[in-house]
């Protein structure tokens, strides 16, 4: 029966296309990355599909301990799309049960539900503004995503270190957070990234009115700010540097480009959290968000001289090949560049002309670089 299933698989006419087909479309339904050939991260297989000839061969090899080896990566691919596969880091009972809802929400990989700096698990409402995770009215947590987390982290935030270190820093897996709805005209709360304001560079704002876009201006507090929540209050600070006074209403308002809106909370989420002045909201996501917003948005509208959508956003990673003085040079950028400097991200190459034997093996040129405080200001 095997012998007759491999047969089938390598046919090269009309079965084997049609083997094909139904493989990938049995691996989307039950929601992996890997072909199925290659792993079944499954304990138990859907009672609806118990006649499935294919995978009731698939089970018949996984049984009798064969293992099918692809051989051909284009017919039978990795769907790509992140670096750890979820599958890898839960077992078959996890996969089995909670497949599904994996699917509904299109979450296959680990990188999708992490922070950018791979420490922690994403908080669940941030999870949930993602733009391509479906808008659902279930806010309570569901229970995927309270079993992983008691499956990669100790402390129910940050993960294990054997799953820290799947990852290099390098990866960036920060996903577009869904958009502002301009027709919906809800008062929302919400963040955007402005490179112009100091401290953090991501502004959190509620919108007062909408057919002229105008924002109430909130703080942070980042003392009273912890791993899962961000504490907020509103701006009373007629001076304050973010004020454009737009409104008498409000003492700071100000206005924005409703594309680089991230919204975080309804204006009843919002008024249902208010006497805490706590939103459930990790600040450095969503100063991550805010930023991928924005840089997407500018990427639509601009080429900067640095920036460009097909290049990685951090040039070290652009213009030097893996290597230990690569290494050592993110070290410098990151120790130079903390977080709170909002123009962590630009770093200035600069050479002298040196460039020899271009085109060649023995090419070589030699660089510095520069931190540049401001856009087009003077470098440091
Ligand atoms: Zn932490
Ligand atoms: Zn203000």
């Amino acid at each position: 029966k095997i012998t007759d299933f491999c047969i089938q698989l390598n046919d090269n006419g009309l079965l084997g296309k049609i083997t094909e087909i139904r493989l990938k479309s049995l691996q989307d339904q039950l929601w992996t990355s890997r072909p199925l050939l290659e792993k079944l991260p499954y304990n138990r297989v859907p009672y609806t599909r118990k006649n499935n000839y294919i995978l009731n061969m698939l089970l018949l090899c996984y049984h009798n301990n064969i293992s099918l080896t692809n051989l051909d990566h284009n017919t039978f691919p990795i769907i790509k799309g992140g670096k750890i596969p979820l599958e890898d880091v839960v077992d078959n009972a996890y996969y089995s049960k909670h497949r599904k809802r994996l699917r509904e929400k299109h979450i296959l990989f680990l990188d999708q539900i992490i922070s950018d700096d791979k420490s922690r698990l994403l908080l669940w409402k941030e999870i949930l503004i993602k733009a391509y995770v479906p808008i659902s009215t279930q806010r309570k947590e569901a229970k995927w995503y309270t079993d992983i987390r008691s499956l990669i982290t100790s402390d129910n935030i940050h993960l294990n270190n054997s799953i820290r270190h799947l990852f290099g820093i390098l990866t960036d897996n920060v996903d577009e957070a869904r958009s502002y709805n301009i027709d919906k005209k809800n008062r929302s709360l919400i963040a955007f990234y402005n490179p112009r304001f100091n401290s953090l560079a991501v502004v959190i704002g509620k919108i007062q009115g909408i057919d002229r876009l105008i924002i109430k201006h909130f703080h942070v507090n980042m003392s009273q700010c912890t791993d899962t929540y961000t504490y907020i209050y509103q701006c009373m600070d007629y001076g304050c540097a973010a004020n454009a006074a737009l409104s008498t209403r409000s003492p700071c308002t100000f206005s924005a480009d409703w594309r680089c809106l991230v919204p975080l909370l309804t204006e009843s989420q919002f008024a249902s959290i208010q006497p805490t002045n706590l939103i459930e909201f990790n600040i450095f996501d969503i100063f991550d968000f805010a930023k991928k917003k924005y840089d997407i948005m500018q990427g639509a509208l601009t080429q900067n001289h640095v920036i460009s959508p097909q290049l990685q956003d951090n040039i070290i990673l652009d213009l030097l090949d893996s290597s230990t003085s690569r290494n050592d040079l993110l070290r410098i950028q990151r120790s130079l560049a903390p977080f709170n400097n909002n123009d962590y991200y630009i770093f200035e190459f600069y050479t002298d002309g040196s460039l020899i034997e271009l085109g060649t093996e023995q090419c070589s040129i030699s660089c510095a670089f520069a931190q540049i405080s401001d856009l087009f200001d003077i470098p440091h």
